[in-house]
């Protein structure tokens, strides 16, 4: 018989909030003086997983946005990435002189990130950063940089607040962590 995971309490839906009252106000601070040029800070969200933390990311800064959307894959329907990264939904916007922001909810391994990074760089925007709400640096095979990172987290499988285990718990709006 199945057994049900166990959800221990990790993040608070508050703490959460705070983490990106202040990730918000130190991008949009940067970004302020350097949109002159395109109007508008180019985000891409990585679905499914950070669409909670974009939305209510977005909604907190003070610069001009625009949106778009990329979905990849690395994980299977488990808790172990697969290793290598592929494009189940592709951008749709031109990138060429943007200021691209690209924002996920948990670099892990770092291939995510970086696969994106070197993909997104191919066409030429002004400028490419990473904005993660977490990160687990005992578990990087890449080096990649987070220049704007919510919190570093130990090693352990998360869900909740976007964060799914095979499609569930992504609607929990605090962030716990799983014991099977
Ligand atoms: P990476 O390519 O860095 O190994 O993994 C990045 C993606 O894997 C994250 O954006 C997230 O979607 C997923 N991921 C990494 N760690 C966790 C975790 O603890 N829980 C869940 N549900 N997904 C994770
Ligand atoms: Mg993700």
């Amino acid at each position: 018989m199945a057994v049900s995971p166990t959800l221990h309490p990790f993040l608070t839906a508050p703490e959460i909030d705070r983490l990106i009252t202040q990730l918000a106000a130190r991008i949009s601070e940067d970004y302020a003086p350097r949109l002159s040029d395109t109007g508008a800070l180019h985000i891409i969200v990585t679905l499914k997983g950070a669409l909670f933390f974009a939305a209510d990311l977005i909604r907190k800064l003070t610069v001009p946005c625009r949106v778009d959307f990329v979905r990849l894959s690395s994980y299977g329907a488990g808790t172990k990435s697969s290793g290598n990264v592929r494009i189940l939904k592709d951008i749709e916007t031109p990138l060429a002189g943007e200021h691209v922001l690209i924002v996920d909810e948990i670099v892990d391994s770092g291939r995510t990130v970086d696969f994106l990074v070197n993909r997104l760089k191919a066409s030429r925007p002004a400028s490419v950063r990473v904005c993660g709400l977490l990160s687990k640096p005992s578990r990087r095979e890449i080096p990649v940089e987070v220049h704007y990172l919510g919190r570093e987290v130990e090693d352990k499988f998360l869900v909740g607040y976007g964060l799914d285990y095979g499609e569930k718990y992504r609607n929990l709006g605090d962030i716990c962590y799983l014991e099977s």
